[in-house]
């Protein structure tokens, strides 16, 4: 799609090499101690040194599934490159994110393989595609076990699929990682809405796993904001990434102040919209976006507003202004409101007799598991909402409590 070149281009072949060699490969290295999923980063590293790719991509993918798109969305600074000890020697930390992408690339281009483990018998259920079932997915079947998912899209990926930005990661991409599993035997059932036009008898399975992420955006709760021209910026993503973008006009406000709500402003800049402006009700240092992400989108050319409480969408049948009390008027054609998630456990949770709090699942940090011992829950719908890498490494700590649980 024209307008969404890359954030952070791939290395050359010779670039690689060259950046795994400034490497100082760390005994007890902060950088895998940093990463969620604790991937041995010194480890892969060196096999790209090597020129061993296929091997690098294999240690990746042994503590990270989603290695691919991990490379490309997780927040480096604040995780594994963060920590590089190159910041102690005033040296430019390490491109891990990049030299993972190099291994992740080459793997798929390759056509490269999961291992498997001998059948087990066991079956598991995993509700939900997105990153934390699909980790659970592959830790299970790298242990023999069946394992189905259900989802209610009609392409599996999660917020991979439809949520990240364009820029970090496209639809095609999420694909790969999908396809990854599937060729490994996984099943995938898609258009299955679990409560809705699928009942999940779980007699039919030893174990169930619940990651279904978060609901719908939550409502803004002002007049005028189901006027058309108001959109939710989960749906404006994945209108632009997987179908045709939601109709746009030329001044854009987005309400809101974390990464959905940023990548939704950089995205309706690079979608042509001239002037974007973010609006905020706190003030910039409350905002939950990360701090790069912020520069980025300044950099994109997007305008703040902070200390701006929405209180009214005004127009004619068509959305005119954002209103912030009395005092400030925001003239715009479209408005895209993205200010948390509600959740979207809340059925399954009443069938199965499993604990919530506050919305989210209620599960033991060290196994998943819920308050129905049968069923284990990770991602989202457990954290209330973090990065990809921690839905993968709570997918993946379920694997390993139901594997234990099992047997
Ligand atoms: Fe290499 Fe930096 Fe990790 Fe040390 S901390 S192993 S230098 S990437």
């Amino acid at each position: 799609m024209s307008g969404f070149a890359e954030l952070h281009p791939p290395f050359t072949p010779q670039a690689a090499v060259v950046e795994a060699n400034r490497c100082l490969y760390c005994y007890d290295a902060p950088c895998t101690g940093a990463c969620p999923t604790h991937i041995d980063v010194p480890r892969f590293i060196k096999q790209i040194a090597g020129a061993n790719l296929n091997g690098a991509a294999q240690t990746i993918l042994a503590s990270n599934v989603l290695g691919l798109s991990c490379s490309r969305v997780c927040p480096v600074d604040v995780l594994c490159e963060g920590a590089c000890v190159m910041h102690n020697l005033n040296k430019k930390p390490i491109e891990i994110g990049r030299l993972q992408r190099r291994a992740m690339d080459h793997f798929y281009e390759s056509g490269g393989r999961l291992p498997q483990g001998a059948p087990s018998g066991k079956k598991v259920a995993c509700i939900g595609a997105g990153p934390a079932s699909l980790a659970c997915a592959a830790e299970l079947r790298r242990n023999g076990c069946a394992v189905t998912i259900f989802d209610k899209k009609p392409l599996a990926g999660g917020l991979n699929t439809y949520g990240v930005a364009q820029y970090k990661f496209t639809p095609e991409d999420s694909r790969k990682e999908v396809e990854l599993l599937r060729a490994a035997g996984v099943e995938f059932r898609n258009g299955a809405e679990i409560g809705g036009n699928v009942n999940l008898n779980d007699r039919d399975f030893d174990a169930v796993f619940i990651g279904v992420g978060l609901g719908p955006t939550q409502p803004l709760g002002v007049p005028g904001e189901n006027m058309p021209g108001v959109h939710n910026a989960i749906d404006f993503i994945a209108a632009y990434k997987t179908a045709t973008p939601l109709p746009m006009g030329s001044r854009v406000v987005v309400i809101g102040g974390g990464n959905t709500a940023i990548d939704a402003a950089v995205a309706a800049r690079r979608l042509g919209a001239a002037d974007v402006t973010m609006i905020y009700r706190r003030t910039e240092a409350d905002m939950s976006a990360f701090a790069f992400e912020y520069q980025h989108a300044r950099h994109e050319g997007v305008q703040f507003r902070f200390q701006a409480r929405p209180s009214a969408i005004t127009g004619n049948g068509k959305v005119e202004a954002v209103e912030c009390g009395a005092d400030l008027r925001l003239p715009c054609d479209t408005v895209i409101v993205s200010i948390g998630q509600s959740k979207a456990v809340e059925a399954i949770a009443a069938a199965n007799g499993i604990a919530l709090e506050k919305g989210r699942v209620v599960a033991k940090p060290e196994t998943g598991q819920t308050s129905n011992p049968k069923y284990f829950a990770g991602g989202d719908c457990v954290n209330g909402g973090r990065e990809v890498v921690d839905a993968v490494a709570e997918g993946k700590r379920a694997a390993k409590g139901i594997l234990a649980w099992l047997t």
